[in-house]
Order: structure tokens, then C-alpha cells, then sequence
């Protein structure tokens, strides 16, 4: 199904994402996340592409067995900064054949011999091949405080309007831990004139290690209640994990509260996770 058509339905949708294996020796393990996650009743399931130095292929892989063979509907990244233009188009084709036909259209991060020669700078460069390729349904990444690269929240904003109207059915944020950012995210894109729906990205950070590496992934803002919480639970492993699962469910309890329709939890492989979250949420979601 396309996650566009989900999404206009009148209800709370929730999808997760899953990263694909590193090795091949991986895939098991990864198919057993996915599996306990379809098994959650999930909207849909995102898998990331060669994000923290997983390889290209698998995304493909996995999302066919979240698909084909779990019966939920899943939504392969693709990255282009790094790709030249038959690999995009043999790309699509791996996905169309095994029936994916959700695709997050991302840029990626520029890798360290990066040269500005690219076939494609940015990602709307993806949105554009993509949508001419046909059938598919686009999302697109999004940054509530602004994308680390770009100075100026309102150009960053202007260039996700192009981005947008390129055609992305709709946007996931990056993580953010303060729900006023994601709100006055909103107003500005809406300001802009953005309409797509901007699905909230959330982070459980369960343990003390994702504290510093989540904000040097995202530069997202830490408020003070959170790093109260981190400071206080960092040397205790299970009352960081339950102290952090209660912080992501509360701003999802305040997001849906606010009228917020769609949530998308950043999982990092553990279905656990996420399943405490959904009881948590069991007469707020469903
Ligand atoms: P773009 O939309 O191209 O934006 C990148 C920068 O370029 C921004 O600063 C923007 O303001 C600027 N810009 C955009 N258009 C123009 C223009 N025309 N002229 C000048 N400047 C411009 N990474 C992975 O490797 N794999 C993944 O699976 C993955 N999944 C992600 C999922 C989500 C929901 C998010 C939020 C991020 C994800 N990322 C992933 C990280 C992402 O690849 C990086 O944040 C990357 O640096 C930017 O990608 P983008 O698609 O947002 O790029």
C-alpha cells in the first residue's frame, strides 16, 4: 500500500524504522527484528540505506521480507550522493520488482572523498528521477532545527518547499526531544507553504551512550528535563532504559493530544523498545 493513501486515513498511524545488517551474517537477526516489529501491528516499517555502514543491497532485502513475506507495508531509503545515475535507475528496478513501492528519497551524508560532481547534490535531485521513473510513493527527510549544513532556518525551509514540490508525498522529521520545536517546525512549513503531512520522528534513548551520539548524529536540541533524566540514570542501565521509554511516550502522548496524526519511532533494531512504548499507548494510538 502507499504510505500516502495510509496516512490520509482518519486515524493515528505508527511505523517504525529498522536498519539493515552489516554482514551477511546479520540478516537473521535483522528478519527477526522485523518480524517482532510487523507482529506489533505496525502501519509500516522504514529501512534505512547504508546509514552507520550498512550496505546498499540489504535495504532491498529486508524491506521485501517486512513486505512479501511479514504482510506489512514497507518503505526503503535510498540514498543518491554517492551514486551515479544507472545505479539509482538499477536501484528502482530491484525495488519495483519485489512490489516495494515506498521510497524515503534521501541525500545522504557527504562522504569524505565528496566531490561536487555528483550526478545528484540533493535530494530533490532523487525526488525528481524517482517521480519520472513513476509508481512510487516519495517521502523526505526534514529538520525541525534546521539541517546542519544550512546556516539559515528559512532557506533550509525554502529549499524543502522545492523538495516538496518535486514530489514528496510526505516528510519525516529528524529526531527532536522538545515537542515545541516540532510545533513551531510546523507553522513555519505550513507559513511556506508546505502540505504534505510531516511525520514526527522520535528517539527513545534508552541508554547512556545514545545521549552523545544522537546529538552528534542530529545536532538536536537536549532540554534541560532530559538531561536531567540522562544525568541522573546514565550509571543505571535499566532505570536509563525505563526512565527513557517513558520520556519518548510522553511526547508522543502530547504530540497525538495536540492533534499530531502520524509517529514514527527511530527504533535502532530493538522491537522491545517499541512494544513497551505501544502498551504504554495501547487506548492512545490504536
Ligand atoms: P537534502 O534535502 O538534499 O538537504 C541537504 C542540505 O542541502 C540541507 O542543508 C539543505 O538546506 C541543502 N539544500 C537542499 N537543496 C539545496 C539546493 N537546491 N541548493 C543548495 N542547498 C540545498 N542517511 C543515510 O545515509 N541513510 C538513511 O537511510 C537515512 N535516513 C534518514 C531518514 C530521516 C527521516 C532523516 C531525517 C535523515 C536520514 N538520513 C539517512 C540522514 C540524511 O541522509 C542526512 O541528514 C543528509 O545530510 C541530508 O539528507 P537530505 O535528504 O535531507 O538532503
Amino acid at each position: 500500500m502507499k504510505i500516502k493513501d495510509l496516512l490520509a486515513r482518519d486515524q493515528v498511524t505508527f511505523s517504525c524504522e529498522i536498519f539493515p545488517p552489516k554482514k551477511e551474517s546479520g540478516f537473521q537477526g535483522v528478519f527477526q527484528v522485523a518480524e517482532s516489529i510487523c507482529k506489533l501491528g505496525v502501519d509500516f516499517v522504514s529501512v534505512t540505506y547504508g546509514a552507520g555502514g550498512s550496505t546498499t543491497k540489504k535495504t532491498v532485502e529486508v524491506a521485501s521480507h517486512i513486505q512479501n513475506g511479514q504482510g506489512t507495508t514497507a518503505l526503503a531509503h535510498l540514498t543518491c550522493i554517492d551514486s551515479t545515475k544507472e545505479q539509482v535507475k538499477s536501484q528502482l528496478a530491484r525495488l519495483r520488482e519485489q512490489g516495494i513501492e515506498n521510497i524515503m528519497a534521501l541525500r545522504g551524508d557527504k562522504p569524505e572523498n565528496f566531490t561536487e560532481t555528483s550526478s545528484y547534490a540533493h535530494a530533490i535531485d532523487l525526488v525528481t528521477e524517482i517521480r519520472s521513473a513513476g509508481g512510487f510513493c516519495v517521502g523526505g527527510a526534514c529538520y525541525p532545527e534546521g539541517h546542519m549544513e544550512c546556516p539559515h532556518k528559512a532557506e533550509d525551509i525554502g529549499y524543502l518547499r522545492e523538495k516538496v514540490n518535486a514530489g514528496c508525498d510526505f516528510l519525516t522529521t529528524q529526531m527532536f526531544f522538545d515537542n515545541n520545536v516540532y510545533y513551531n517546525f510546523l507553522y513555519r512549513t505550513l507559513s511556506a507553504g508546505i502540505q504534505v503531512p510531516i511525520i514526527p520522528g522520535i528517539m527513545p534513548i534508552i541508554n547512556a551512550n545514545q545521549v552523545r551520539r544522537s546529538q552528534e548524529l542530529s545536532g538536536a536540541t537536549m532540554p534541560p528535563r532530559f538531561l536531567a533524566i540522562a544525568d541522573k540514570f546514565a550509571e543505571n542501565p535499566l532505570a536509563m532504559e525505563q526512565a527513557g521509554i517513558a520520556y519518548a511516550t510522553d511526547q508522543i502522548v502530547d504530540l497525538v493530544a495536540n492533534g499530531v496524526k502520524h509517529i514514527h519511532l527511530y527504533t535502532m533494531n530493538r522491537p522491545q523498545t517499541a512494544e513497551r512504548i505501544l502498551a504504554n499507548l495501547s487506548h492512545i494510538v490504536r
